[in-house]
């Protein structure tokens, strides 16, 4: 794209027009959150000015219309991932809650001592610690892929342990670290030859490109609205639908059941049999307003326009001595996330004189703390990227780094 056409994308984002200790604020830690469009800003005020109500229960105009942009925003989730009916999406607060609901009420169900749970190294604590907990109230034993060098998945290994003919496959669409996009769809395909149910982590994928969840093949899909340019505190399971009508109800609660008695109780039937409770209404509405709002482009381009930032990214930290960029894949073929260590330096120095400049990295370990382990690093600086940065947001990135680096390599006084 032309540079004025990414100046009138950064328009929508009224954020990016804040200064930070006086500075424009450059905003790379999009991969944590990214930032709101006004569109979405609106979603969230015309709700509470004009709609306000609970949803599925009062008998009124104003409860009538919620239940409407609360199911049309449920269709138009069902929709951006192909799911083949509505009543496949959940709505939950977010990855993490969606990650847990599978582990809870599927992997209660159907996971017995002895069974084997396969994970990866690079998965995010989301996609890890709920099956660690549920191999140690089960009995199941859970094993990780390894990551090699250079970002990828061991191929080998998985193949491995699929041999073992494992329960439950749940792995990452894209590393929240590395950025590295894992090729889901054949890995998903050997783990459905073997009979696992697979789970697959897509908060890093959505926001980048279009996942249709029926050609992947798998079980379950979670990803969540906030980093997709949506609300934080919404976001979705997709299950297929026989899966999720197997399996028993999570939370209890009202909305979830079809009856109570004193005695017992009947679970409603999907969608709802999973969602407890009021929901998180204008947080949903709100996620649709964002797919509208992303549905307007040509995803192709705002694909290419940020291979292009990571590329420029790339190159100039490839010129800075001792720097290890993690996971240094083709461009073309990552997520636009550079995660690097430079050596003698801590990452948290490195992020607080950033900051200092109005640049917002992020720093540490990314909840992925057995893949920051496997490369031996106390942490990385990672800079994710999103279409509504510039070329000079990574300019300016580059001249902070150079500067960081002087100041913390300087001989002490
Ligand atoms: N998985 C991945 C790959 C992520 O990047 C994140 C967010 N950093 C999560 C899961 C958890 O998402 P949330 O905090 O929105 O539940």
């Amino acid at each position: 794209p032309e540079a004025a056409t990414v100046e009138r994308w950064r328009e929508d984002f009224p954020i990016l027009h804040r200064r930070v200790y006086g500075r424009p604020l450059i905003y790379l830690d999009n991969a944590a959150t990214t930032q709101k469009p006004r569109q979405v800003i609106e979603a969230l005020t015309e709700f509470y000015e004009n709609r306000n109500a609970n949803v599925h229960r009062g008998a009124h105009a104003l409860s009538t219309e919620a239940t409407d942009c609360f199911e049309t925003a449920r269709v138009t989730v069902a929709r951006w991932i192909h799911a083949a009916s509505e009543k496949e999406v959940l709505w939950t607060r977010g990855t993490t809650e969606a990650i847990n609901l599978v582990a809870q009420a599927w992997g209660n169900a159907f996971v017995k001592e002895g069974d084997l749970l396969v994970a990866t190294q690079m998965e995010h604590h989301a996609n890890l610690v709920p099956w660690q907990m549920l191999a140690r109230r089960s009995g199941a034993e859970l094993a990780l892929v390894p990551v090699r060098d250079d970002g990828t998945l061991d191929r080998e290994r998985y193949r491995q342990l699929l041999e073992r003919r494992p329960r439950l496959v749940a792995l990452a669409h894209v590393s929240n670290t590395l950025g590295t996009i894992n090729p889901v769809a054949e890995l998903i395909a050997e783990a459905k030859a073997v009979g696992a149910t697979v789970l697959i982590d897509g908060a890093q994928a959505v926001g980048h490109f279009p996942v249709d969840v029926q050609a992947l093949g798998c079980d379950f899909y979670a990803f969540s609205g906030h980093k997709m340019l949506g609300p934080t505190g919404i976001g979705v399971l997709w299950g297929r639908q026989e899966v999720l009508e197997a399996m028993p109800p999570w939370q209890g609660g009202g909305e979830m059941i079809a009856w109570v008695d004193e005695h017992g109780f009947a679970p409603n039937e999907l969608p709802y049999k999973f969602e407890a409770g009021t929901p998180p209404i204008a947080e949903a509405i709100a996620l649709g307003a964002a797919i509208d709002y992303l549905r307007q482009f040509d995803r192709a381009q705002l694909a290419a326009w940020e291979t292009h930032l990571y590329r420029r990214l790339r190159d100039g930290l490839a010129a800075i001595d001792g720097l290890r960029l993690l996971a240094d894949l083709p461009p073309e073929g990552k997520a636009p996330i550079a995660s690097f260590h430079v050596a003698g330096t801590h990452p948290a120095d490195l992020g607080t004189l950033l900051d200092t400049q109005g640049i917002a990295v992020r720093v540490g370990h990314h909840c992925t703390m057995p893949l920051i382990a496997r490369y031996g690093l106390p942490g990385t600086v990672r800079a994710s990227i999103a279409f509504y940065n510039n070329a000079s947001d990574i300019d300016q990135t580059l001249s902070a780094l150079s500067r960081a680096l002087e100041r913390l390599g300087a001989p002490a006084p």
